[in-house]
């Protein structure tokens, strides 16, 4: 028997159609995730700016079509807000005087014509070779990736032992829109710009990791053990939500 097409669904003189795992409305996307342990519906808007439902197994298609009519305004608000987040980061230009980041701290940068290396934080300055200009992106990148691998084993090894996690990888790689992430086999990785961030805040992620290791999900628990290592969290958590698209000019 062929498939059946998904005849679209009116609800408030809008169009909303389903498909298999997506929901249009109003001209966004939303990605429906149901879950066995979820009780109520929920929208989140992710850093990626990617729209998901949540939502538990018996939700119908017309109460996810209800719940996102209820919600648009919201929904369209939180866009808005990621947004203008997104627009503050500047795009850098890698000239004289130009300002980068380093763990919170912003250091100007120098063109230097006589340098063995491509790039030197020296004097208060980053001092990038004229002759690697050309690849001054790829460049400034290798050296935090250097720097953060260095910061983050450390931090990781003196938070895994206070909170009693196996830790035996530590990676510094590009996650795309995630600071951090806890894999199997006590492998934590952290993206390359959180050495970007003030030391506390890039603290708060990785005690943020490292408490998945006790609670994989974002309950109560989890953030119960993060507040045990850190009591002061949710005021990092925040500046980390504000503040954080501004290092993602580079
Ligand atoms: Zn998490």
């Amino acid at each position: 028997m062929p498939n059946l097409p998904l005849s679209p669904i009116r609800t408030g003189g809008r169009s909303v159609r389903f498909f298999d795992q997506n929901l249009n409305v109003d001209g966004l996307s939303f990605n429906i995730r149901r879950s066995d342990r979820r009780k109520t519906l929920q929208i989140t808007v992710e850093r990626s700016g990617e729209l998901v439902i949540l939502a538990p197994p018996q939700a119908t298609d017309s109460d996810l079509a209800d719940f996102v009519q209820e919600k648009l305004v919201w929904v369209h608000t939180k866009i808005e807000e990621k947004a203008r987040l997104q627009q503050r980061a500047p795009v850098k230009e890698f000239v004289d005087g130009e300002g980068f980041l380093y763990l919170g701290k912003s250091y100007r940068l120098r063109l230097v014509d006589s340098q063995l290396i491509d790039l030197a934080l020296k004097n208060g300055r980053f001092c990038l070779r004229s002759a690697s200009k050309h690849r001054a992106r790829e460049v400034f990148v290798s050296w935090y990736i250097r720097k953060a691998q260095a910061w983050f084993e450390k931090q990781t090894l003196q938070c895994s032992n206070r909170m009693d996690v196996n830790i035996e990888e530590v990676k510094v790689q590009d996650l795309g829109y995630r600071w951090g992430s806890l894999g199997s086999g006590g492998r934590v990785s952290f993206h390359w710009k959180a050495i970007l961030l003030p030391p506390r805040i890039a603290q708060y992620i990785v005690i943020h990791e490292l408490a998945h290791a006790h609670h994989p999900n974002h309950s109560t628990k989890f953030w119960t053990k993060v507040e045990q290592h850190l009591p002061d969290w949710r005021a990092r958590k925040e500046w980390l939500a504000e503040n954080g698209m501004q290092v993602e000019g580079l």
